[in-house]
C-alpha cells in the first residue's frame, strides 16, 4: 500500500484576504509547519500543488467567471460586470493580490488528486475544500469550487461512485449545485442550523442524493459521535462508493468565530478514522476554519491520522514555537490565548447530552433511501 500524499503550496503562507477578512489568518502554511517538526511529512510524501489551468477549471466555471478573475488579479480592481454577475469585490469576496492564482491552486492540487487516485490510495490537499463556489461566481470566501473539480476529475479517471461528506459548520451549496440528482454521488452533510447559507435544511435531498443534517447550535462530540455512528458510516457503508471525499471544516470546533458549534477537534478526527479503509480511494480537504490555533491543531492531526502516527501529549519545541508564532489580531481570542492551544494538538473531549432534536433529525435520514435505491 503506498504511503498518503501531502499537497500543499507555499502561496498560503502569506496570501490573506485583507485585514478584516476571516481569511487573513495562515491556515495551511501552519499545518506545514507543524507536521514538519513533528517529522510527520517526509520530502517523498509531500507534492506542490500545481495551478490549474483556465482549461481545467472550464470543466465547471463559466470561461468569462474565469477570465474576470484572471483580470482582476492583474488589475486589482473590478468592473460594474465583476461586481453583479460574478460577485467579485464585495466584503465576503474580496479583491486580493492572488485571487486568481490562490484559488488556483488550491484547485489544480484537487484536481492532481483526483488523478493520482486514479489506481487508489490516501490524498490530503488542506488548501481545498472551497465549497460554497459557484459556475459563474464568487460565493462564501469561495472562488472557485475545488471539491466538484476533484470529484469530475475522479469520474475523468474512471472513479464513478463518489461519497462526499462534510462536516463543515456550513452547508456546502456549490458542490450541491455540482451534483444535484448524480445518482451515483452522494453527499453527506452535517452543518449548523440557520447559519450562512441556509441552504441545506433537512427536507433538502437535492434531488435524491443528498443527506443533509442542520444540527443546534452547542452541537457536541456525543452528539458528532451519534451521527457518524446512525448516519454517515452506515450510508457510506450501504452506498459501496469507490471513492470518499471528506470536507473537514475546522470551523465547526467550539473556538472558531463564525460558528456557534462546540466540537472538540476528536470529533472531527473520529469522522475521518471511521471512513478511512471503507472505499479504495481517500481525498481529505480542509474547508472553513478562522482560528488559526484550532484549524493548525486539528488539520495537522488529520495528517497524523492518515498516517497512523498520534500526536504526543506535550509538543517538541519546534511544534510548540509554530503555534507561538501565530497571531489572531482583530478578535478576542487572539489575546490571551489558553497554554494547551501552543503547547498540544489534542483537545480535550467535549462530551455531553445527545439533545432529542439531533436524534430525531438522524432517525429521519437514516430512514431515507440512498440514492438510486
Ligand atoms: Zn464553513
Amino acid at each position: 500500500m503506498q504511503r498518503p500524499i501531502f499537497i500543499g503550496h507555499e502561496i498560503f503562507r502569506h496570501s490573506t484576504y485583507g485585514r478584516w477578512h476571516p481569511l487573513r489568518v495562515p491556515r495551511v502554511s501552519t499545518v506545514m509547519d507543524l507536521a514538519r517538526a513533528l517529522g510527520w511529512l517526509p520530502s517523498e510524501q509531500f507534492i506542490t500543488s500545481p495551478r490549474a489551468k483556465p482549461a481545467a477549471l472550464i470543466n465547471w466555471h463559466t470561461p468569462a467567471y474565469i477570465s474576470a478573475l484572471q483580470r482582476v488579479q492583474q488589475q486589482q480592481d473590478v468592473t460594474e460586470q465583476d461586481r453583479k454577475r460574478h460577485d467579485i469585490g464585495s466584503v465576503t469576496n474580496p479583491v486580493f493580490p492572488e485571487i486568481f492564482s490562490r484559488p488556483a491552486t488550491a484547485a489544480g492540487g484537487s484536481i492532481l488528486a483526483g488523478e493520482l487516485l486514479k489506481d487508489g490510495g490516501v490524498i490530503y490537499n488542506p488548501p481545498g475544500g472551497t465549497h460554497h463556489g459557484m459556475p459563474d461566481r464568487a460565493n462564501g470566501f469561495c472562488y472557485l469550487n475545488d471539491p466538484v473539480l476533484a470529484m469530475l476529475s475522479l469520474r475523468h479517471h474512471g472513479v464513478q461512485r463518489i461519497a462526499y461528506v462534510d462536516i463543515d459548520a456550513h452547508h456546502p451549496d456549490g458542490v450541491e449545485e455540482g451534483f444535484r440528482g448524480d445518482p451515483d454521488c452522494l453527499m453527506i452533510s452535517v452543518h449548523e442550523a440557520r447559519l450562512w447559507p441556509r441552504t441545506g435544511p433537512i427536507d433538502n435531498d437535492a434531488g435524491g442524493n443528498a443527506f443533509n443534517l442542520p444540527v443546534p447550535r452547542g452541537f457536541n462530540d456525543s452528539e458528532m459521535a451519534l451521527v457518524r455512528d446512525a448516519l454517515i458510516l452506515p450510508k457510506v457503508a450501504a452506498f459501496q462508493p469507490e471513492a470518499i471525499v471528506l470536507l473537514c471544516g475546522a470551523d465547526g470546533l467550539e473556538e472558531d468565530p463564525l460558528s456557534h458549534m462546540a466540537l472538540s477537534n476528536n470529533a472531527q478526527l473520529d469522522v475521518l478514522r471511521g471512513l478511512m479503509g471503507m472505499a479504495p480511494r481517500l481525498l481529505v480537504l480542509g474547508g472553513g476554519g478562522y482560528n488559526p490555533w484550532s484549524v493548525g491543531r486539528l488539520w495537522a492531526q488529520v495528517w497524523g491520522v492518515l498516517n497512523d502516527l498520534d500526536a504526543p501529549e506535550v509538543l517538541p519545541d519546534a511544534a510548540e514555537n509554530v503555534l507561538r508564532a501565530l497571531r489572531f489580531d482583530g478578535n478576542r481570542r487572539g489575546k490571551n490565548p489558553p497554554e494547551h492551544w501552543f503547547t498540544t494538538l489534542k483537545d480535550t473531549p467535549r462530551e455531553g447530552d445527545v439533545r432529542d432534536e439531533v436524534r430525531e433529525a438522524v432517525g429521519i435520514l437514516s430512514q431515507r433511501l440512498l440514492p438510486g435505491a
